[in-house]
């Protein structure tokens, strides 16, 4: 039985994480080896207006008063309000608590939700770009007034789920913006791992996988028979390049049709994004997201930004971490195997995937 990749055009081996090698992947793709498959996943909701949802125009009554609005006077097209059901609360006194190895800190912080746009159950790929332009203003705009308005925040979390696969349950296009006194342990590992890299290369390990997703080309030898065994085309990661921007497929992909959008010349803050480069990051993203959605049929999905916590330690990674945006459609449920073991299983090869969403006309 074949169980070379060279023999069968199939994928069986773990693949490191290069910036959190901790979270690695499981690349299986024979079918055998498929130990999820993919759900039937609830259809997203796709009208246009819903007399009774809160987020739609006309409703404005039925949420908390706007945060901000754009555009500031006129029908607004996007529109920001306290979140209802926060997970974290404005200051409740209430001390950081520590038991033996029970540890808690203070849940203080502040949760709010962006309407992403006043029509209903539009998609990413169906808005316009100035309209995605001035959604990323608005992120930018808000994650500065938070870090100004208290020096206890070390991180602002701006995440986008949609659909009910991605756990969106308000079906109404949404964003929400998390600001905390903690820094997550994903954007922790990350930033501590680039640094490493960054004090023993002298480079971003970011800026170096774009690098090497643009120019790396290399064909890899069996030691034994001195067969082909793989051979690495040119810019096989890149699924969209714009000015200013690039999309990349991870090599280890934890999701199927994981997708990661990265300024191409090299900064740490989403803050220092200049505002005027944000009309190329909202094609790319556009462009992007329509691949996903013609590949899989109806993206459902989460993507979250990462940029450098602005904590004690903010202008020591300025050189080595490089902001992102994190795209992962919902394509199957998490098995026992994944949860128990941590290790994440992806059926379909991170080339094979990306080439698959080249392919898609636009
Ligand atoms: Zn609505
Ligand atoms: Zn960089
Ligand atoms: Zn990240």
């Amino acid at each position: 039985m074949p169980d070379h990749p060279a023999d069968t055009g199939e994928t069986r081996e773990i693949r490191l994480n290069p910036i959190v090698p901790a979270e690695s992947v499981l690349v299986a793709t024979a079918r055998s080896m498929r130990p999820k498959k993919a759900e039937d996943l609830a259809p997203r909701d796709t009208r246009k207006h819903v007399e009774t949802c809160p987020f739609c125009r006309g409703n404005e009554h039925k949420t908390p008063p706007a945060i901000l609005t754009w555009p500031e006077t006129g029908e607004w097209q996007i529109r920001m309000v306290e979140n209802l059901y926060p997970v974290l609360g404005d200051d409740r006194v209430q001390s950081n608590f520590s038991f033996g190895l029970q540890q808690t800190i203070d849940g203080y912080g502040r949760h709010e939700v962006i309407i992403d746009h006043h029509e209903h159950g539009t998609a990413i790929h169906e808005m316009t770009e100035s309209h995605l332009a001035a959604l990323f203003v608005v992120y930018q705009n808000r994650m500065r007034q938070l870090f100004e308005s208290d020096e206890r925040l070390q991180y602002v979390l701006v995440f986008k789920n949609f659909g009910p696969a991605a756990g969106a349950s308000i079906p109404h296009t949404h964003s929400q913006v998390i600001a905390m006194p903690v820094v997550p342990e994903n954007v922790e590992a990350e930033v501590r791992n680039s640094a490493a890299h960054y004090a023993k290369h002298h480079h971003c390990i970011f800026c170096a996988l774009i690098d090497e997703a643009l120019t790396f080309e290399a064909t890899i030898y069996d030691r034994g028979s001195g067969a082909v065994r793989r051979k690495i085309n040119v810019g096989q990661y890149v699924i969209e390049r714009g000015e200013h921007f690039i999309a990349i497929k991870p090599f280890a992909s934890r999701y199927e049709w994981e997708v990661h959008i990265l300024p191409l010349v090299h900064q740490a803050d989403f803050l220092n994004a200049p505002a005027d480069t944000f009309d190329d990051l909202a094609r790319v993203l556009r462009r992007t997201m329509a691949r996903l959605d013609a590949v899989i049929g109806g993206a459902q999905y989460n993507f979250f930004l990462h940029a450098v916590p602005h904590d004690k330690d903010q202008l020591a990674h300025d050189a080595s971490y490089h902001w992102h945006l994190e795209i992962c459609p919902r394509t199957s449920i998490p098995t026992g195997f994944e949860l128990g073991s941590g290790l994440f299983v992806n059926t379909i090869s991170p080339e094979q995937a990306a080439e698959r969403l080249r392919a898609v006309e636009l």
